[in-house]
């Protein structure tokens, strides 16, 4: 590699000039990308080459000459081991500028589309700590006693954390409580290596607006020793408990969640509201993480959909029905669908729980659903698609260009996914009214989106 532009092992000056979706500062030298973990956009700095590869390289961080005005010192004490979040070192304003760059630039580069609106970041406005109301804690040992913790930053090992700022305080008390008592009677943390041992990890989910909690005990074994015992502690020491859940996990995986799941003591579900609308969630239910900042992404949704009471609407990858039921309310009638059948029974159970009789929920692939209904000669005023990390199948997005909605309103977790698939909307006749991010997952590099799409008017004479 002698003829890159830099040396392994040397020594460089540098100014930082953006920062990767994964959170590094990049640098260039001659027009040479390097990637160095820490550093932030405009800041000076030295660095150490560490590693070469053929287009690009990493530097480790070794002076600040010039921090960045928007440089913070990580609150977090476990911040660099973790890796669970990857911008505490970035004031918060900071972040929201950084992420709504990171979209404007991936809408460029990959959508070619240059013109879009994307508004500044829609951040947390009163705290953007203590936001998740999940937690999914591994459980080692250390000293024969239970540690609750996280795996090191790429590797198995079991760091003991007494808590996490991100995570609402009452799942840190949870976590370590359930911790405590599992040790008192005896039962051992499960053993990657051994495949040995009973708890795997602990799960607590917090219903904001209810304070409803429920933990999941997730364990290699159908027992658990002490059980009964166990439970019964729990639920007395930690009023807020709701429900106590077991799920069994048999194989030697590194998945959280195995098939079988059962009540212990308590419920099925704990409950939560979104806005008006009242959500039960059971142990296995994708529920969004941050509730806050969900509600201004749902109202974002709901505004870009522009509904007078007359429409229909698709919601594709509807999960619980969340933004179904959400829409619901203003909508002639809304149609879901969901590739996971367990959700869908709980979309359907969540609209008549609100008594919500214009939604209507189906199982299936939304690309292969969605076309049928369209050959069938149903189609929508309103199309809202919110997909996985991968964006949408193709086919969906060829349906959606032929059966022509007014409005599409696509909300991605994943810009670069959001961009591609913009882009062939765009080819397919839609424009790309504007985006608004919203800060989701304050601290880490994680942005989501919820983007307006309309068919152009001159397709449609
Ligand atoms: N709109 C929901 C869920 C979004 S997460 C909410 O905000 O809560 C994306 C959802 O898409 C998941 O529930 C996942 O199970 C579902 N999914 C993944 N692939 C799918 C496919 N091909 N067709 C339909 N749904 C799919």
């Amino acid at each position: 590699m002698t003829d890159l532009p830099v040396q392994k092992n040397e020594y460089y000056d540098v100014t930082v000039q953006d920062l990767t979706h994964d959170g590094a500062g990049v640098a260039k030298i001659d027009g040479f990308p390097i990637f160095i973990q820490n550093a932030l956009p405009d800041e000076e700095v030295k660095i150490k080459i560490i590693k070469l590869k053929k287009g690009y390289g990493f530097g480790r961080l070794e002076e600040i000459y010039k921090p960045s005005p928007y440089r913070v010192e990580a609150p977090c004490p476990i911040y660099k081991q973790c890796g669970g979040c990857q911008l505490q070192h970035l004031s918060y304003e900071g972040q929201l500028i950084a992420k709504q760059k990171q979209v404007k630039g991936v809408l460029e580069r990959i959508g070619h589309l240059k013109e879009v609106p994307v508004y500044p970041v829609l951040g947390m406005e009163d705290n953007p700590w203590r936001y998740r109301n999940k937690a999914q804690v591994p459980i080692g040992e250390r000293e024969g006693g239970l540690i609750a913790g996280f795996y090191q930053q790429r590797s198995h090992e079991i760091i003991d954390m007494k808590e996490c700022l991100i995570q609402q305080e009452i799942n840190d008390t949870v976590v370590q409580t359930v911790r405590e008592i599992c040790d008192k009677y005896g039962v051992r943390a499960y053993n990657e290596k051994t495949h040995k041992g009973t708890l795997r990890h602990v799960m607590a989910r917090y219903g904001l607006v209810t304070g409803e909690v429920m933990v999941v005990l997730i364990s290699r074994t159908p027992d658990i020793p002490n059980r009964k015992a166990i439970v019964e502690e729990i639920a007395t020491t930690l009023p807020q408990v709701k429900s106590v859940v077991q799920n069994v996990n048999t194989k030697k995986t590194n998945v959280i969640f195995g098939d079988e799941t059962r009540v212990l003591w308590g419920n099925e579900y704990i409950y939560d509201y979104i806005g008006d609308i009242k959500f039960a969630i059971s142990a296995r239910s994708f529920y969004q993480v941050n509730p806050d900042q969900t509600k201004v992404l749902y109202e974002k949704a709901l505004e870009y959909a522009g509904l007078t009471g007359e429409e229909s609407v698709i919601d594709a990858y509807c999960g619980i029905g969340t933004i179904s039921l959400f829409l619901a309310q203003k909508a002639r009638k809304v149609f879901g669908v969901e590739i996971v059948p367990e959700a869908i029974e709980d979309a359907k159970r969540n609209a008549a729980l609100n008594e919500i009789k214009n939604a209507e929920f189906s199982v299936g692939e939304a690309e292969v659903v969605i076309p049928k209904w369209y050959k069938e000669g149903n189609t929508a005023d309103v199309l809202v698609v919110d997909p996985p990390r991968k964006g949408c199948d193709e086919a969906l997005l060829q349906t959606i260009i032929e059966m022509k909605p007014k409005k599409v309103v696509y909300v991605s977790c994943n810009p670069a996914t959001l961009a591609r698939d913009l882009r062939v909307l765009e080819d397919g006749g839609y424009k790309t009214i504007e985006v608004q991010p919203v800060d989701m997952f304050p601290h880490t590099v994680h942005v989501e989106c919820c983007a307006l799409l309309e068919i152009n008017q001159s397709e449609n004479l």
